[in-house]
């Protein structure tokens, strides 16, 4: 067996993004605070807390991507006086004007009343990397010990209780022999690990599925594909705020577009956000996410945004969407799980940052309080979970509980299902509530269902004229993507057969698509059922878990890479 360096800490917080970079900031505080006035009243214990917080990108924000039009009730919650504060919040611009857009083939339409989930004035559009690299200083100035660059690999467990984290090996060669440079990953051992991985996090997962913390409902997902572009000023104002619905997605597709006016630039051009969501529980077995995106940028009244612009970066992401019903269990003995891990993100407005950044707040009052007793007990960390039900997060989660489920049946419905919901505190079409769901996967239909027996069509090339469209791998170049070569591979097929059998008679092998970053292929291999077998290009892996949720049999792991492996986002 490996010798693993156990390191003790009091708190071990797993991911460095919204509600990772809230839990520590406001952990600092609470024993600030504490202490303070243990000095002022010269009476109470000190407390003198170990809090570490690991974060798998090589710097804190280089995973980091979302919209981003951020509602600052969680910001203004987390640091009040954050208008003020030097160094200064990186805030693009404050929304100014929204519309939504309806969009067909050829055109489309501004819809004359804006949806009330989709009206923003008065929110942020922000940069998530621009953002978390400043709470990250925040939480460093506080006396956080942040590590970028170090994986969680594995939960450390004593039956159901979780007692830390282990930590990525590193020099492990890719048939798993270990290298020159060989180093196991230690153990950071903690009284409570707060779980803020994001969207499908890999030790969430396995804890959720060890201890059957899954929700009423399954989660379920979407993806979202994004670039971000320097354009000629006027073309879209910082502020402004789009959201598209329609083209180029099917009926039965749920998503829709956006872009949004961000800063300017130090040569005084204005930078766009633009990019397309795609419900993972899609059924068309060849719908590729990506390409789906760039045909949204051929739409006259999306691609005059850009018009004589540059893409300057690009990156792809997956989000939860399944909404209240499908939250797992998020505390345990030794252990909360917070922000999106937990499935906290509202999808019908499109937001979860001010939602990360409070249940990272609400982790962190557990904790203290959990500290103070000496206790992180399953009982002692229900508090959390008393703390979120009582809290807006509920209440906002509550006004959404059936909006995604809506969509199962179509677009109409789930439109006439979120306009009743609007209307009756978040009930679906006529009074129905308590919509259940599936898995997304569940939904992909087979080639034949899909095709109706004619086979898998050829899909005609997109222009990909390099200026307005682009194919994965000019994207992927404009993520900074980069992974040690020679390790392990991180996708782990649990049943490579499959892949060169039945699934490419059932369902043309969709990983080839839902990949946004051209990680999985099908190559000539002579010998196998059907002469193609899978081929895995990991290291162009941008880390969207798009596969790890949509594989129709379910055999495709992702796990973490070597630590700093990974995209290196910026502007995202
Ligand atoms: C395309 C897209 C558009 C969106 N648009 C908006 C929007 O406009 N407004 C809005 O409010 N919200 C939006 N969201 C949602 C929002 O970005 C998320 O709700 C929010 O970022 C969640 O914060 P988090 O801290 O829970 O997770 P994340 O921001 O995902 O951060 C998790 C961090 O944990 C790290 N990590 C994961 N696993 C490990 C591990 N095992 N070990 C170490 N580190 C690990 C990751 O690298 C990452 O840095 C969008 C999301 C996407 C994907
Ligand atoms: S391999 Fe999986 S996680 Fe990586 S970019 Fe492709 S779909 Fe996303």
């Amino acid at each position: 067996m490996t010798d693993r360096e156990v390191m003790d800490f009091d708190v071990v917080i797993v991911g460095g993004g919204p509600s990772g970079l809230a839990t520590a900031i406001h952990l600092a505080n609470l024993i600030e605070r504490h202490n303070a006035e243990v000095g002022k009243a010269g009476q109470g214990e000190p407390m003198a807390a170990e809090i570490v917080l690991i974060e798998k990108g090589k710097e804190i924000g280089a995973h980091a991507i979302s919209g981003a039009v951020m509602d600052p009730k969680g910001l203004d919650a987390l640091l009040p006086g954050w208008r003020t504060m030097t160094p200064k919040p990186p805030v693009e611009a404050e929304v100014h004007e929204d519309y939504a857009l309806w969009l067909t083939e050829r055109g489309g339409f501004k819809i004359p009343i804006t949806p009330p989930p989709l009206r923003n004035h008065g929110n942020l559009v922000v940069s998530l990397n621009k953002f978390v690299r400043w709470l990250g200083g925040i939480a460093e100035q506080k006396g956080i010990q942040t590590f970028p660059g170090f994986p969680g690999r594995n939960l450390v467990r004593s039956g159901s209780a979780v007692t830390g984290v282990q930590l990525q090996d590193v020099g492990t060669d890719k048939h798993g022999h270990e290298k020159p440079n060989f180093e196991p990953g230690g153990i950071l051992a903690a009284k409570l690990t707060v779980l803020a991985e994001g969207s499908r996090g890999s030790l969430t997962k396995q804890l959720v599925s060890d201890l059957g913390l899954a929700g009423r409902n399954p989660q379920t997902y979407g993806i979202g594909v994004k670039e971000v572009w320097e354009v000629p000023k006027g073309n879209c104002p910082p502020g402004l705020v789009v959201h598209t619905m329609g083209y180029p997605l099917d009926a039965r597709t749920f998503g829709g577009g956006w872009v949004y006016g961000m800063g300017e630039t130090e040569g005084g051009k204005n930078l766009v956000s633009i990019g397309l969501v795609v419900g993972l529980d899609y059924q068309d077995p060849s719908l590729d996410p990506h390409r789906q995106f760039q045909r949204m940028k051929l739409n006259p009244r999306i691609r005059r945004f850009l018009d004589g612009g540059k893409m300057v970066s690009y990156g792809a992401k997956s989000l939860p969407e399944g909404g209240l019903y499908a939250m797992p269990k998020s505390h345990g003995d030794g252990f909360l799980i917070i922000g999106d891990s937990a499935g906290l993100m509202n999808s019908m407005r499109l937001k979860g940052i001010h939602l990360a950044l409070r249940s990272g707040m609400l982790a962190a009052e557990t904790a203290f309080e959990c500290l103070k007793l000496g206790d992180c007990s399953a009982t002692a960390t229900a508090s959390y979970a008393r703390k979120l039900a009582a809290d807006w997060i509920h209440d906002e989660l509550r006004s959404c509980r059936n909006f995604h489920q809506g969509f199962h049946k179509g677009r109409i419905r789930g439109l006439l299902n979120a306009g009743f919901a609007q209307l009756f505190g978040g009930k679906g079409l006529l009074w129905s509530d308590n919509l259940p769901s599936e898995p997304g996967h569940a939904f992909m239909r087979k080639i034949d269902a899909q095709f109706d027996g004619n086979g898998k069509p050829k899909l005609a090339k997109l222009p990909e004229d390099g200026v307005l469209t682009f194919d994965k791998l000019t994207d992927l170049y404009n993520s900074g993507t980069m992974h040690e070569e020679d390790q392990p591979c991180h996708l782990v097929v649990t049943e490579p057969n499959l892949c060169s059998t039945r699934c490419v008679e059932e369902f043309g092998n969709p990983c080839q698509h839902f990949c946004p970053a051209a990680v999985y292929e099908m190559e000539d291999k002579p010998g196998t059922a059907h002469g193609i077998d899978l081929k895995i290009n990991a290291s162009n892996c941008v880390h969207c878990k798009t596969c790890d949720i949509m594989d129709p049999y379910q055999v495709i792991n992702w796990v973490t890479p070597e630590g700093g492996g990974g995209p290196s986002y910026k502007y995202l």
